[in-house]
Order: C-alpha cells, then structure tokens, then sequence
C-alpha cells in the first residue's frame, strides 16, 4: 500500500508556489483574462526563470526533476490563480519523451521545454474521434526513410502557436484496437502542416484552440517518438500522472473560487448583517470545504502512486480527475451562488472559475470515459474477490 506524507521540502514548494502564483500571476492573470487576450511567451520565461517550468524533467536537461506529489502541490496553487498557466510546467509531452523518446530526442527538445522556450501541443482528438480515441483515421505510412501523415486534428490546446507537437496517428490499419498508434514529434514550420480553423471556446481562452492540418506533412523517420504502434501504452503512463496532477489543478481551482466567495462574504451585507453570518451559507461552504480536502487528498494520494508506479496507479488518478472535477463544478457554481448577481458579472473572477471548470469534465478524459475506466477496474475486482480489493486498496 503507497501512502503519502507531504515532506518539509514539499511543504516548502506548495508554500513558494502560493507566494509566486499571487504575486506574479495574480496580476497578469487578471488582466489578461480580462482583456480576452493570451498567455504570452514571456510571461512563460518568467515562469521559467523562477522555477516554475519543467518541473518533471530532469536537471541534466534544464528542468527540476520533481516527484509527482511535488509537482501535484505546486500546480494545485498555480490552479488556484491561473489555470491556464498551470498548464505549462507539466506537459503531456514530457512523459512520452522521458519514458520513450532517444537521447537525441530528449537532448534536443527537453532544455527548450524547460526553458519556456518551447511551447508544446498534444495532438489526439479528431472530428470523428473524441471520446473514442482509438478510432483516429490520421494515418502515417512510411516512405524511404521517411513518414508521410495525412489527417485533421481538433480542439488542440496551443496547436496554432506550438514549436512542437506530439501527434498521435495510426500506423497500421490492421492492428487491434488500440494497436497500432504511433506518436510523432512534429515541428511547426514541418512543411505539409497547417494551422486550420481556431475554436472560440468559453474555457482555457488563454490558450488558444486550433484545428490542425497534415497534407502529405513529410518527417524523418526520427521524428517517430518509441516504437512503432506502442502510443496508446506510452500515454497511458503519463495519464497515470497527469490525471494525478489535474486532480490537485481541480482542487485549487476550488479553493481559489470558495476563498474568493468567503471573502467577499465577510463584508457583503443583507438584511443588517454579512453574508458570511448566515448559518444556510456557512453550512453550504463548510460541505465544499470538506470536498475540496478529500479532492485533495485524492490526488495526492494518486500523485504518490503514479510516481511508484503501482498497478494501480492509472485507475487512482482516474479517480482523482474525476473526483476533483466534479467537485470543482459544485463548487464554482456555489461560489457564483454566494456572490448572486455580481458573481455573474466580470467584476469578480468566480465568473470564470465557473467557466473554466466545465472542461475539466471534459478534456484529458471525459467524466464518462474516467467512469469506464474506473468501473472496468471495479467489475475486475470483484471478479477476483476481496483478496484482491484488499491487496489495492
Ligand atoms: C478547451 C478544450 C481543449 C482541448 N484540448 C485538447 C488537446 O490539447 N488535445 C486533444 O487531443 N484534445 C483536446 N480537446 C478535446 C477533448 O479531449 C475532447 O473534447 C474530449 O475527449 C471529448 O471528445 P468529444 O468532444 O469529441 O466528445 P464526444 O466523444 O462526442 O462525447 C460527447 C459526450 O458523450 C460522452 N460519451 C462518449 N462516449 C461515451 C460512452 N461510451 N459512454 C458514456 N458517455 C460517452 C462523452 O463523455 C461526452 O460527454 C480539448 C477540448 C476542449 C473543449
């Protein structure tokens, strides 16, 4: 059984994170997203330069080389002001390339990911393969020595401004489901690659959405990143520990919106008293308090795992996205509710909080596709019997 204590060190983090996150993004946040405009490159180097990029790569390639839980602590307190900044310091692209990629592929992208130099797309989802990902039609055959790769990509968070995106496109049409799948390392600038429509979303506006558009896109043979036909496995990995991560991003989200909403219920006054004194709201917010710590613990507790890499690593961070996600809607949606009117209006950032957290019932995993998962695992369990619910639990 894996268990976690935070250590000092970790404490440390989550403490320094906090500070940064307030006082640096905690400006750029607000005037960005209240501009309708992008996180910007440099705001990414300064990031950078203060720690907060690369935070799972390791140092002989520029970045931090943190355990999972530490990079879970930092990110639930970068979520808590910016989501979409904490979105950058740990990629998808990261795990594939550490867990698959060659020494050249890692020598050669990692120090520029690290560095906030190098912004990264994952390119899944297609227009007729959202959910079911193993159904993409975007195939790659080979030529000489090299790839050719035909096919539409949608929805791909920074896909129009990415330098490098990790494609995920069918190598062999014959293969089982799920089989032959093939992630490639595709530079912007490869020609055959094209940027098509961006989408106009009410979430992540900070970081645009785009179509992207392979026509004949030719790359060398050393663009394929592991072996031929094993993505699908690769990123199952790295769901193990993103998914961990996004739990604790869902659960500051939470805090970042519930502490909003208590402030401003300290001095909001009705009927000749504040907000906070009425015993309905108090109730309502001691019940998301207590939300909140568990989706917390969730995913601190998956974040261990993933870093172990038990067994069950994969269905404890489905837990813990899904979890945390639900939570975060509930409690979003209250802290609009604690606000009344003025949380709707743009005054105040729980309007966005609200919006935003919709994706993470979403995106990197779909509730209903987390709840297969997780009850695939269940129904396997009580297959096998109590032995082995106990042995995972
Ligand atoms: C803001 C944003 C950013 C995104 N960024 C990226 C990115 O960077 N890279 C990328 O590859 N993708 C990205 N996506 C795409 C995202 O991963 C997909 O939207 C998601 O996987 C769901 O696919 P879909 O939208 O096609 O919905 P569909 O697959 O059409 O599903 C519609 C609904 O039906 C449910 N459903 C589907 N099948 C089942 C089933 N068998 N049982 C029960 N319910 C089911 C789904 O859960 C969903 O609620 C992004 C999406 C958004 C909105």
């Amino acid at each position: 059984m894996t268990t976690y204590r935070l250590s000092d060190e970790q404490i440390r983090l989550k403490e320094a994170a906090r500070r940064f996150s307030r006082t640096e993004l905690g400006p750029i946040s607000a005037e960005v997203e209240r501009e309708g405009g992008l996180l910007t490159r440099e705001t990414l180097k300064m990031m950078a330069e203060q720690g907060y990029m690369g935070l799972d790569i390791p140092p002989e390639f520029g970045g931090l080389g943190l355990d999972t839980l530490s990079c879970a602590v930092i990110l639930e307190e970068m979520s808590a002001v910016w989501f979409s900044a904490a979105s950058h310091p740990v990629t998808l692209l990261t795990g594939p390339l550490l867990f698959a990629g060659t020494e050249e592929q890692q020598r050669r992208f990692l120090p520029r990911v690290a560095s906030g130099d190098c912004i990264t797309a994952f390119a899944l989802t297609e227009p007729d393969a959202g959910s079911d990902a193993a159904s993409i039609s975007t195939f790659a055959h080979r030529d000489g020595d090299d790839w050719v790769i035909n096919g539409r990509k949608i929805f791909i968070t920074n896909g129009a401004r990415a330098d490098l995106i990790v494609l995920f496109a069918r190598t062999d049409r014959d293969a089982p489901r799920g089989g032959g799948i093939s992630l490639f390392l595709i530079e912007a600038g490869t020609p055959g690659f094209s940027v098509g429509r961006e989408f106009d979303t009410i979430a992540h506006t900070a970081n645009p959405i785009a179509e992207l558009i392979f026509e004949d896109c030719r790359v060398p043979a050393s663009s394929l990143l592991g072996a031929e036909g094993e993505g699908f496995k690769y990123i199952q990995v790295g769901f193990a520990k993103t998914r961990a991560i996004y739990g604790a991003r869902c659960a500051g989200v939470a805090q970042g919106a519930i502490d909003y909403a208590l402030d401003y219920m300290q001095t909001r006054e009705q009927f000749g008293q504040p907000l906070a004194q009425f015993q309905a709201l108090r109730f309502r917010a001691a019940d998301l308090g207590a939300k909140i710590a568990a989706a917390r613990h969730l995913s601190y507790h998956a974040a261990a795992l993933a870093q172990d890499g038990t067994d069950d690593a994969p269905v404890a961070a489905s837990m813990a996205k899904l979890f945390g996600g639900n939570v975060c809607t509930e409690v979003t949606q209250q802290a609009v509710q604690f606000l009344g009117g003025h949380g709707l209006t743009k005054d105040h950032p729980v309007e966005r909080y609200y919006r935003e957290t919709k994706l993470f019932q979403i995106g990197d995993g779909s509730s209903e596709m987390l709840s297969l998962l997780i009850s695939r695992h269940m129904n396997r369990q009580a297959q096998g019997g109590m032995s082995a619910r106990l042995a995972s639990d």
